[in-house]
């Protein structure tokens, strides 16, 4: 583990109460972080670590006992979309007339560009590192170029929709069948789509913007098509990202179409297993749960987004139990109706799970940590890279601030403090690759001000003004 060679340390990290995630899940009550180009070289008590490195580092940093984990990983997010939040009914959940201007209106660079500069950036200021798109850019490149200036890590491609045509069935709550028809392509402009996205956006390699096989799914797309998908994430060494279980009609298309619920089907498609993560997951069957866990597929639990849409998470979700069998359980943030925060999303679940099930423990401090980090690395095949700090892993890492009343009182033992109290309010500085590409809550890459300036102009145009500005308002707008 403490692997301290003789080369030069570019950034050595004294003094920081660190919860590694490693092997034994340490938490280094007084610990030190060594990195040289881009990753961890050692980590350890600053007694070991710090002193037998100070020598040899370019720049030291002392943390003054500031809380350090691994960077957050948000394993299902819709970047493109941001520029839609705060912009919805109050007294319904029908989200038609948003969902229509965002998916099916002419869909300029500029959404892409700036609702994925949202996103990203909030992310990066609530502790995310890396993060996983399912397919949500209409104009893939200008979404990546937003992501790359911000600096974080994703798996992202083309919005996706599929070839298949369900008929009459339609998503509870999600796109209907209006929609559907629209955004559904032929099978080979499909693979074209995801061809594209791998060759130019390799998935292994250096660069921090990566392309996988992301596909709406929930049975939008045809067994060929996700077949091929999986092929081509084999080809490409990628994962394969689709929605699965959102609303209880997809089981009822299921059993209607294959006399079979999805996940059983799915198993006859022969794509379960470890590269393939399944986003929602909330109808499960046990004997669908079963299949999950032995094949080793990797599920992304979003219970903001399910509460918010009373999509039944928390009350028919199996997450629990997923988790207790060994299965990867990640978190993630989804659509434009949650916020960018990943700790956000892992107190929801643990509050979520003891009021429904009025057991405790159901899910500790500890394991939503698990799901924040390991588990969001392993959903997006990047176990060997980021969701621990460890030697030899990429140096991505939050540190808080301690000026806050949530960072105190300051127990030797910060999960709890972490998971329940401060959150991500205290987020002060964030790495990449030991770069801070957030610096004592400043954006280091590109001016945040003007970015503010964009997007407030593009939603008012996008959204705002076509729509009007009263369109959902309860209460009087007063110029
Ligand atoms: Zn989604």
């Amino acid at each position: 583990m403490n692997d301290e060679g003789p080369g030069p340390v570019d950034l050595l990290l004294r003094h920081g109460r660190i919860i590694t995630l490693d092997q034994q899940r340490r938490i280094l009550v007084d610990g030190a972080i060594a990195i040289a180009g881009g990753r961890i070289v050692a980590i350890g008590p600053d007694r070991e670590v710090g002193e037998a490195a100070v020598a040899r580092a370019r720049e030291t940093r002392d943390l003054r006992g500031a809380l350090v984990h691994p960077g957050l990983v948000d394993a299902h997010v819709h970047t493109a979309n941001e520029i839609a939040r705060g912009f919805a009914p109050k007294t319904h959940m029908d989200m038609d007339p948003i969902d229509l201007a965002m998916f099916t209106s002419p869909r300029t660079r500029d959404i892409d560009r700036l609702g994925t500069l949202l996103s990203a950036m909030e992310m990066v200021a609530n502790g995310t590192t890396a993060f996983s798109d399912t397919g949500s850019a209409f104009n893939l490149d200008a979404a990546a170029g937003s992501i790359e200036m911000v600096g974080l890590r994703a798996v992202t491609g083309h919005f996706l929709f599929g070839d298949a045509d369900l008929g009459a069935a339609s998503d509870v709550r999600g796109i209907g069948t209006e929609e559907a028809d629209l955004l559904k392509r032929p099978f080979e402009e499909c693979v074209g789509l995801l061809t594209d996205q791998l060759t130019r956006y390799p998935f292994r390699g250096p660069q921090r913007v990566r392309g996988a096989v992301v596909m709406y799914g929930s049975g939008r797309s045809s067994d060929e098509l996700l077949q091929r998908g999986m092929e081509l994430a084999g080809e490409h060494d990628a994962p394969m990202v689709i929605h699965q279980h959102w609303g209880p009609d997809e089981a009822e298309s299921s059993r209607a179409m294959y006399g079979k619920a999805p996940i059983e089907h799915l198993a006859d498609v022969g794509i379960l297993g470890p590269r393939l993560t399944l986003v929602h997951m909330i109808h499960l069957t046990e004997n669908e749960a079963r299949l999950v866990v032995e094949t080793d597929t990797r599920v992304v639990h979003c219970p903001g987004a399910s509460m918010r849409r009373g999509m039944g998470a928390i009350r028919h979700g199996r997450f629990p139990e997923l988790l207790g069998a060994g299965a990867t359980v990640a978190l993630g943030s989804d659509g434009y109706l949650n916020k960018r925060d990943l700790l956000r999303q892992a107190f929801l679940m643990m509050m979520g799970f003891r009021e429904v099930r009025g057991e405790f423990p159901i899910v500790t401090g500890e394991q939503a940590l698990e799901m924040a980090t390991l588990h969001g690395a392993r959903a997006l095949g990047m176990e060997a890279e980021a969701g621990s700090l460890e030697a030899g892993k990429r140096a991505d890492l939050v540190i808080h601030r301690i000026d806050r009343p949530e960072a105190h009182p300051r127990w030797q033992d910060p999960v709890d403090g972490l998971m329940f109290y401060r959150q991500t309010s205290t987020v002060d500085t964030v790495y990449v690759e030991g770069e801070a590409i957030l610096d004592g809550g400043r954006f280091t890459r590109f001016d945040a001000e003007a970015a503010y300036r964009e997007i407030d102009e593009l939603a008012a145009s996008v959204l705002e003004q076509p729509l009007g500005p009263g369109t959902f308002a309860l209460w009087p707008l007063v110029p």
